[in-house]
């Protein structure tokens, strides 16, 4: 038998375990040891082999050449990068949540059954949904376990002839993407001069064959869609579903409800609003929140209590199915439960009001140097544009490039597209004043710069730990691991 396969190995592994190899004892102890059987060790396992100062320094040094929200301000807009709790991390290192298994007997893990019911039944209240499923596994999963949640609805009452998913052209790109996933055509509505939905191209798009209409209120302009239950009243008249994108639920926590706008289906980034780790950090959640009347059509399981004990309920009469092994990402509901305690639902109040602060008052400090799109009164992120900047050749790639020789993290570029050269900008509550001042005065110093001196951004970065990375060879040949690294360097780069 080979001692060992290759993780990329394509067969499963499978091992004969003898009994006497689970067990040793040391020479004079009466201690039996469990250790690695015989022949799952090996000599040479290909990995480097350093001591660990040299390990400890390498890593230190590579997190900080690494810019993340531990750092500083990190206004990627539509990602909502903000500050993460360390307590969510304490709390899910613990021993009581790291050692349980997802096969373990109902009655032996009622606190994690309680928290998931509890972080469902929380974001029923700030939702307005009256279920919820923790299943998805991240924003653009919930968005296609949403519109798998339609599908099957409109398949029940007999309706399955509708074949056309109805979205702003302002939509987030997993939207199309999830309609089309499901086997949707995507029909795409153009938006206002003032950045919201064109009623009557709207009116023309809806029709018997509509199954959804998908859209995130506020818009990622950052405007809110004041005609929304208009909107609810037009889609709802042809038969269609409406689909809330919660991806950034910042703006209206305890403020509004999707719920209140007419809303069907909801899903959540706990990993955007509710403070979990994300992008590099870990993975997501992306719960599914739905009216009475799809709550049978959720997948499986959601997790309910009789009054005495919590229990998973798999039994939902229309449900799509498992779309995730086991419970969902336990350990993000968690961290987002740790937060929901922590902030009450003053605290979450508190998130509205500051992050739509902090982004009106950044797009203010900026505006003169780069206008922005849309209404003037922006939620929690606006978008910007680096239009005035081309007649010096300087495009919003160069401003980012540069934003990095200040120390700090540029925004979101190129999206939405309807935006020429756009900015998307969303700073969070997590930013002080002092945070959002040298922001913007970095901006100012950008925009000076782009019209006195623009080759200094055609080049930047200057002070940042890359150069400018050749987008060709980065993504044609991605370096996801150290082996790749060794083998592209010996064979220097044969492009
Ligand atoms: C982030 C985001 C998504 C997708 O969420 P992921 O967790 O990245 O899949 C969808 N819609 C909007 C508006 C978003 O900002």
């Amino acid at each position: 038998m080979r001692p060992y396969r290759q993780a990329s190995h394509p067969e499963p592994l499978i091992f004969e375990i003898p009994e006497e190899s689970r067990t040793f004892r040391i020479p004079g102890e009466e201690e039996v040891i469990e250790d690695v059987p015989e022949a799952l060790r090996r000599e040479d396992i290909g990995i480097p082999d350093h001591p660990e100062w040299v390990v400890v320094r390498h890593f230190t040094r590579l997190s900080q050449m690494n810019y993340g929200v531990d750092s500083g301000l990190y206004p990627l807009g539509s990602c909502t990068m903000k500050f993460n709790p360390k307590l969510a991390e304490l709390v899910a290192s613990w021993p009581e949540v790291q050692y349980i298994h997802p096969l373990q007997d109902e009655s032996t893990v009622q606190g994690a059954l309680r928290i998931m019911y509890e972080v469902q039944e929380w974001l029923k209240e700030i939702s307005g949904m009256d279920a919820v499923s923790l299943q998805p596994a991240a924003g653009a999963h919930g968005e296609f376990t949403g519109v798998l949640i339609a599908k099957k609805f409109h398949e029940v009452n007999g309706e399955g002839h509708r074949d056309e998913v109805v979205l702003p052209d302002s939509a987030h790109g997993t939207n199309p993407a999830s309609a089309t996933m499901a086997g949707y055509k995507v029909v795409e509505v153009p938006s206002r001069e003032d950045g919201t939905v064109d009623l009557e191209a709207l009116e023309a798009a809806l029709s018997e064959r509509t199954a959804l209409f998908m859209i995130t209120n506020p818009n990622t302009l950052g405007i809110f869609e004041d005609n929304i239950l208009e909107i609810a009243r037009m889609v709802h008249e042809v038969g269609a579903l409406l689909y809330y994108d919660g991806a950034n639920f910042n703006a209206i926590l305890g403020k509004t409800k999707p719920g209140l706008m007419g809303f069907d289906i909801v899903h959540f980034n706990l990993h955007k609003t509710f403070g979990t780790p994300h992008g590099g950090g870990g993975p997501g959640s992306g719960p599914v929140g739905v009216t009475s009347r799809l709550r049978e059509f959720l997948p499986v399981p959601i997790v309910e209590f009789d009054g005495k004990r919590y229990y998973l309920n798999y039994e939902l009469k229309h449900s799509i199915g498992k779309v995730r092994a086991f419970h969902g990402n336990f350990a993000v509901v968690l961290r987002a439960w740790v937060y929901m305690r922590m902030m009450g639902s003053d605290g979450l109040e508190w998130v509205a009001n500051r992050s739509v602060l902090n982004s009106n008052y950044l797009k203010e400090r900026i505006k003169e140097a780069y206008p922005h799109a849309g209404k003037e009164l922006k939620k929690h992120e606006f978008v910007a544009t680096g239009e005035p900047f081309l007649e010096h050749g300087v495009k919003t790639l160069d401003i980012a490039k540069r934003i990095a020789d200040y120390g700090l993290h540029a925004p979101t570029i190129y999206f939405p597209l309807i935006v020429h050269e756009a900015l998307m900008i969303e700073p969070t509550e997590t930013a002080s004043k002092a945070e959002l001042d040298a922001y913007a005065d970095a901006m100012l110093a950008i925009a000076r710069e782009a019209k006195e001196n623009p080759e200094i951004l055609k080049q930047a970065p200057h002070n940042a730990a890359s150069r400018r990375i050749d987008d060709y060879i980065a993504s044609k040949f991605p370096t996801p691991t150290w082996r790749v690294y060794r083998t592209k360097t010996k064979d220097k780069l044969k492009v």
